[in-house]
């Protein structure tokens, strides 16, 4: 960015603490008259996508926004070589976890409402809006496209359409609702969130990064049944609807394991290994990579000594699961 052709904008918008840091970018660039891709290209950003922390620094100023709650609030990049890793309201994740620059998903109910999208839709494993029961809105109700952050307000499709009118209604399951309640809140509460036994989620996922929890409740409930194409499986997954579905299945058979999640081998021709085995390697955590590791030792048979050869435990069980 040339700082010197910059500066502040003239319109400032008051943010909202549990708004996405994009949503506030859009919002006050429309308020002065710009696009978001207006923004892009005076900013001469290659994306909305990934940005640094030091962009994060000059759009705090140009948009005179407080540039701690902005930069937490827009996903960065902490790593730029393979494992990427980015970082998002001060937990990192995984590339890939908090991909939503291009397109978006919503609540049209909070949008009409709230006129912003909410910090917690930014993130893959958020399908759904827990105050009004409704699974997110990836698609235009009127053209079906995929809606854009690149469109005329926040409540108004490219093609012109208002995305605040009702979706198709499904119920949700209460172990979808509480998914998204304990990521919700650790997302805005990090030293103090509700404990998942309390949400009614396994006690391990406290151990866990949210994107090493997001992995596991995926690799156990990205397969409706053993025999799943995976090309089925993966589309399933790119909407916020399928995201619901996996993630209700993966929590719900992780209950069915209880505390003894050696158990996992009998879900083994469910289980999508690959997922795992890439947590094992690129966890964001090294807690994410013991527990990818124990669940692929759990996964590969009971006859796999859980003691080593002193007579220890492997490493990470016992914290892990306690
Ligand atoms: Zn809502
Ligand atoms: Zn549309």
């Amino acid at each position: 960015m040339l700082l010197e052709l910059l500066h502040p904008l003239p319109v400032r918008i008051a943010a909202t603490d549990d708004e996405a840091g994009l949503s506030f970018l859009f919002r006050t660039l429309c308020a002065n008259g710009l696009s978001l891709r207006d923004g892009l290209h005076w900013l001469e950003l290659k994306s909305w996508n990934c940005l640094r922390t030091h962009d994060a620094q000059t759009l705090a100023w140009i948009t005179s926004a407080e540039p701690v709650w902005l930069s937490q609030r827009i996903v960065t990049v902490q790593r730029r070589k393979s494992p990427r890793a980015l970082g998002f309201m001060g937990h990192v994740f995984g590339s890939g976890a908090a991909d939503f620059s291009r397109s978006a998903k919503l609540c049209w109910q909070c949008i009409k409402r709230k006129k912003y999208h909410r910090v917690s839709w930014q993130l893959r494993c958020i399908s759904c809006c827990t105050e009004h029961g409704a699974i997110l809105s990836d698609r235009c109700p009127h053209c079906d496209q995929l809606i854009r952050w690149n469109r005329p307000a926040v409540d108004i499709c490219s093609c012109g359409g208002f995305l605040t009118i009702a979706s198709a209604i499904e119920p949700l399951s209460e172990h979808v609702t509480n998914w998204v309640n304990w990521i919700e809140n650790r997302l805005l509460f990090p030293s103090g969130f509700m404990p998942a036994a309390h949400n009614g989620l396994p006690a391990f996922f406290d151990s866990l990064s949210i994107d090493g929890a997001f992995r596991v409740v995926v690799a156990v409930g990205l397969h409706a049944e053993a025999d799943c194409a995976m090309a089925k499986s993966s589309a399933l997954a790119a909407t916020s609807r399928g995201m619901t579905h996996i993630v209700r299945r993966g929590i719900e058979r992780l209950h069915c394991l209880g505390n003894n999640l050696a158990d996992i081998y009998s879900l083994r021709t469910l289980v999508h290994l690959p997922i795992l085995e890439r947590m094992r390697v690129s966890g964001v955590s090294v807690a994410d990579q013991n527990c990818a590791s124990v669940l692929i030792d759990y996964l590969r048979g009971p006859s796999r000594p859980a003691l080593d050869p002193r007579g220890l435990y492997v490493r990470g069980q016992l914290s892990l699961f306690p």
